[in-house]
């Protein structure tokens, strides 16, 4: 019976009875109802996407996560942020107090517009950027909607800020529009009104060095008048330049004991090219040069003495400004000495240091052997044993045989200097002499020059003086006296007369007729022969 009923109603086919479906949907009503509801979606996530960072900051909400396009929005919204922030403490940095100031606005990731609302007021934005007032400012005044998100970061800002200062001020100054007034009849304020000027000033406070400290001042209604706002410019300006002076005396200069930082990196550089095993510790410090005692490592794969010297000249100039005279009238520098700057002269002390032990070596002298010159830096065989230097001839207490040996010792390596190695000391004395295994060791050659030099006899002068009243205070009968002692190293005759004023001026003229030949024939012209027949001066020769 069912069965006819059903028959009745449903269309016959050969395979059977076919069940009628409802009607089906289209795909692309489908798919269309799928995205409007996506869309749906995505408008209300963007509705608060105008400023996401705050929207996050202040939101207790998870925020909206699911959409990746937002998520990028949002996180490239708070790294343009972050960059504007960074560009800001740049510019900062970069303008510090100059009355005349780059902007680096262009370069901004967010306009100054979209992050401001400077533009309502004419004010200039680079000028207004750390006012203390401007997040204050529009309380009464309620923010458009857009700029909403972006106030309220401010706000919060400003709330951290007011952490430190007093109170919120409660008036901005008023910045002046271009026409340099504002109101109207009488009640116009110009641009130099006393009281817009002082919160002018009070909120530029803000603008000097993080180091002063400008109090609490910011944050209250403070009037500084313009005399009192250049004082305090003045003043802290000056702070600035002596704070810097100092750093750059500390850093620059070779302190008595120490050494500035830059010649104590040459120095663990050598000590870490193996050059040196290790340095002990300080010999000496003197005027120009401070001495280091170091053990030797090897360069080049020579070995380099067991015990050396470090002779660091000091980088302070003052010292050497006087000794100038020493190196510029050096015709093997004197090319050189007029291009240098002040520093550059003093690697060159170093440098002729060297240049006067290798002659010294090669005349067979007793002298520190050169190792290697590092900038400022000469590094020498050290004289002495087991970290004991040897005395200074000043200093050693020798028999009366021993003090003969040493003077006769001393006049042979005079002769030796001027003669065989073209050189005079010039700071011969028994300081820069020490006495080292039963011999005489000369040490301290930087200002060392050869005899052409407009000064060298005079100066040769000075070492046989030191040499001869020092041998004769000692006790030794065969000393020279101090003429003697000059014509016998220099091999000239000068006439020994009653006064040293007539030896030394001889001395001055045999130095001026050097110089006329110098002038007249070129520096390379020597030998020169005296008129007076003594013999001649040698030229130049290579190191
Ligand atoms: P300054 O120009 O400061 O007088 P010196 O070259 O005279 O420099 O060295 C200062 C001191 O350092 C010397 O008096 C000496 O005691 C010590 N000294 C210098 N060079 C050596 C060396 N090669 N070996 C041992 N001691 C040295
Ligand atoms: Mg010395």
């Amino acid at each position: 019976m069912d069965q006819a009923v059903v028959t009745a109603e449903l269309p016959k086919t050969p395979w059977g009875f076919v069940v009628k479906q409802p009607p089906a949907c289209s795909l692309t009503d489908v798919m269309s109802e799928q995205l409007a509801k996506q869309l749906d979606e995505e408008n209300e996530a963007f509705a608060s996407l105008n400023n996401p960072v705050a929207d996050l900051l202040l939101s207790d909400e998870a925020p909206e996560t699911t959409s990746d396009l937002m998520l990028a929005k949002m996180l490239q919204m708070q790294f343009d942020h972050e960059f504007d922030e960074q560009l800001r403490r740049e510019e900062k940095k970069f303008n510090g107090d100059s009355k005349v100031s780059i902007s680096f606005e262009n370069y901004r990731m967010v306009h100054p517009y979209e992050d401001s609302d400077s533009s309502e007021d004419e004010v200039d934005w680079q000028d207004t950027r750390d006012d203390p007032y401007r997040a204050g400012r529009k309380r009464d005044t309620p923010p458009t909607e857009p700029q909403q998100a972006h106030k309220t970061v401010r706000m919060s800002q400003f709330h951290v800020r007011s952490l430190f200062v007093c109170s919120i001020p409660s008036e901005k100054p008023q910045t002046t529009p271009r026409r340099g007034f504002t109101g109207k009849g009488k009640n116009i304020t110009t641009k130099h009104d006393a009281v817009t000027c002082g919160r002018k000033n009070t909120a530029r406070m803000d603008n000097f060095a993080p180091e002063v400290h400008v109090g609490d001042g910011l944050g209250m209604d403070l009037k500084l008048s313009n005399q009192v706002f250049n004082a305090l410019k003045q003043h802290c300006h000056s702070e600035q330049r002596r704070s810097a002076r100092l750093h750059e005396k500390k850093e620059h200069s070779t302190a008595e004991q120490a050494v500035d930082p830059r010649t104590r990196l040459l120095m663990y550089k050598m000590v870490n090219a193996g050059v040196l095993e290790n340095i002990n510790g300080c010999i000496s410090t003197g005027k120009e040069s401070v001495v280091f005692h170091a053990n030797g490592g090897s360069l080049e794969e020579q070995p380099v003495p067991q015990e050396v010297v470090l002779k660091v000249y000091k980088t302070t100039l003052n010292e050497f400004k006087n000794r100038d005279r020493y190196i510029k009238d050096d015709y093997r520098f004197i090319d050189r000495f007029s291009k240098l700057n002040p520093r550059k002269i003093i690697r060159l002390w170093a440098e002729k240091e060297m240049h006067n032990l290798s002659r010294m070596k090669k005349a067979e002298i007793p002298c520190p052997e050169v190792v290697l010159l590092k900038k400022h830096i000469l590094v020498m065989s050290f004289i002495g044993k087991d970290h004991v230097p040897a005395p200074k001839l000043k200093d050693v207490v020798l028999s009366s045989e021993d003090m003969k040996n040493a003077f006769y010792q001393v006049l042979h390596v005079m002769q030796q200097l001027y003669q065989e190695c073209n050189l005079v000391h010039a700071d011969l004395s028994e300081y820069n002499m020490l006495w080292h295994q039963g011999k005489v060791w000369l040490i301290d050659v930087g200002q060392s020059v050869e005899p052409t030099h407009p000064h060298a006899l005079e100066f040769l002068f000075r070492d046989c003086r030191n040499v001869a009243t020092f041998f004769q205070k000692r006790g030794v009968s065969e000393a020279m006296s101090v003429y003697e002692l000059f014509n016998s190293v220099s091999g000239l005759n000068v006439p020994v007369g009653e006064e040293e004023a007539e030896f030394i001026s001889e001395i001055v003229a045999l130095e001026k007729r050097n110089e006329d030949h110098v002038q007249r024939r070129g520096k390379k012209t020597f030998p020169v022969s005296s008129d007076d027949g003594s013999p001649p001066l040698q030229p130049d020769c290579d190191d």
